[in-house]
């Protein structure tokens, strides 16, 4: 046992956006670091006896914790820009199912990687990937790899297809995603979960769409989570037509179905969920069940919005994801953004949520609906953490009221700036001037959100800046440097 006030890292002098049950804001604010977990939170003062392996000097800066992308398809990235201008379902048949049933091996696992290192520099720390394409275990299990090595935590919720049901050959799926049987697939599920298992970074089953995979593999997928006590993944109700359809394949709605076979329960993990009448959410709510609210790809596909406040209230773990290329970017702080303000253009009503509760599902929450025990700046919890340059130090400490918002605002304004001070930074670090420095007082230390790879940043770039944000966001990684 080390003496109680010593750790592996020390932040201090930063404003520390907790999340913790009181929602505290503590200025000046120090969080120490032991191993995997927060040891302690305070003021600077208050932790000035810790001694530290390291510290980090975060003034000017705001620390809050890991964003967590509930639903993601990091395989997507090298396609972002196509499928322009399409409703969902012609966007899976003549876009998004082609390119999954062309891409490589290899182009998989470099998609995965560049969307895992744009994903941790906006300040991500968790991603649930549902990769589909290709599906096969060395693929799924070398995904898997990649998403760690970026200094990541989540899983790779392994896209279930299963032979071709009527409902996807009626609407013009390509067969080509349709590769294994349902006895292949629960196999190679079970095989990739059972290699992943005690990873960071490891694999759910997730039966791709409620709507059209087969039924009795849906439950055979849910019965194989509940063997090996994870979660499970799937898409439902994205599409207005996906209940309609699904009405009249099975005579009854996706989620009452779900409910009426024993399915739906806390281990749920849904994508969208947009278009559920009332007895639906009620199902989904009183199972506690987790939903994935996407409003970056809800909008680019003009698919609908999620009823946000009927589905908490009902009682249901609401997080926020990117949802692969139909998002764009692999950057929660747009999301958050776009939840807020799609609810209120929805509901007319400008009060129907705010950067709070953005803040909330992005963290807390989508803690919950990942099943880790992160998602706050506690002591005990999982050291995921976010380090964010504030517009410029604040005169004055913000009121309460202000910051949250600021926090979602911010980024926008730095760009300019960013991409001049980006490849000032490349340019150092590829001559090796600051690789190995004083991270404390590094300019890439800061930017826990920074824009390497909006400002057009190389790999070798992208490869510098994310080992300097895990430096000092991931405890586990700075364990071993
Ligand atoms: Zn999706």
């Amino acid at each position: 046992m080390p003496p109680v006030n010593t750790c592996d890292l020390l932040l201090t002098h930063a404003v520390l956006v907790t999340m913790d049950d009181d929602r505290r804001i503590v200025h000046d604010g120090a969080l120490a670091v032991r191993g995997e977990h927060i040891a302690a939170v305070g003021t600077t003062a208050e932790l000035s006896d810790w001694t530290a392996a390291r510290r980090v000097d975060c003034s000017g800066k705001a620390v809050i914790p890991g964003l967590i992308d509930c639903h993601n398809h990091l395989f997507q990235l090298l396609g972002r820009g196509l499928g322009e201008g399409m409703a969902l379902w012609p966007w899976l048949c003549e876009f998004i199912w082609p390119y999954a049933g062309g891409i490589t091996r290899d182009e998989a696992v470099a998609s995965v990687r560049l969307a895992s290192v744009e994903a941790a520099l906006a300040g991500t720390t968790c991603v649930i990937d549902n990769h589909y394409a290709p599906a096969d275990p060395e693929t799924t299990l070398a995904v898997a790899e990649a998403i760690e090595r970026t200094g990541l935590r989540g899983s790779v919720a392994r896209g279930i297809t299963g032979t071709m049901t009527e409902v996807a050959a009626e609407h013009g799926l390509s067969p080509a995603l349709f590769r294994h049987s349902a006895d292949e697939e629960i196999a190679i599920t079970e095989q990739c979960l059972r290699e992943r298992t005690g990873h960071r970074v490891g694999v759910w089953p997730a039966p791709l769409n409620i709507i059209y995979v087969d039924q009795d593999l849906v439950g055979r997928s849910v019965e194989l989570a509940r063997t090996h006590g994870t979660p499970w993944h799937s898409h439902c109700s994205e599409a207005r037509v996906d209940p309609e359809i699904y009405q009249q394949a099975y005579g009854t709605r996706p989620f009452l179905w779900l409910r009426d076979a024993g399915l739906l329960d806390e281990r749920a993990t849904l994508a969208h969920a947009i278009w559920l009448d009332d007895e639906e959410i009620e199902a989904v709510g009183t199972a506690r069940s987790g939903l994935s609210y996407n409003p970056m790809s809800n909008q680019y596909l003009a698919s609908g919005t999620m009823r946000l406040r009927d589905v908490r209230t009902a009682g249901a773990v609401v997080g926020l994801g990117s949802d692969g290329s139909a998002g764009h970017r692999m950057d929660m702080f747009q999301v958050m953004k776009q939840a807020i303000y799609v609810q209120r253009l929805t509901t007319l009503e400008p009060d129907s949520t705010n950067a709070m509760e953005a803040l909330t599902l992005a963290t807390r929450e989508g803690a919950r609906y990942a099943g880790i025990d992160a998602g706050q700046l506690t002591p005990g919890t999982l050291a995921d953490l976010a380090v964010i340059n504030l517009d410029a130090p604040p005169p004055r400490p913000p009121p309460r009221h202000r910051l949250h918002p600021r926090l979602l605002r911010h980024r926008r304004r730095r760009r300019t700036d960013r991409r001049r001070r980006a490849r000032h930074h490349r340019a150092r670090s590829v001559h090796g001037g600051r690789r190995g420095g004083d991270h404390g007082r590094s300019r890439g230390a800061g930017k826990g959100v920074g824009g390497a790879v909006g400002a057009g940043a190389g790999v070798s770039g992208l490869t510098v800046w994310v080992v300097k944000v895990y430096r000092v966001s991931c405890s586990s990684l700075a364990q071993k440097t």
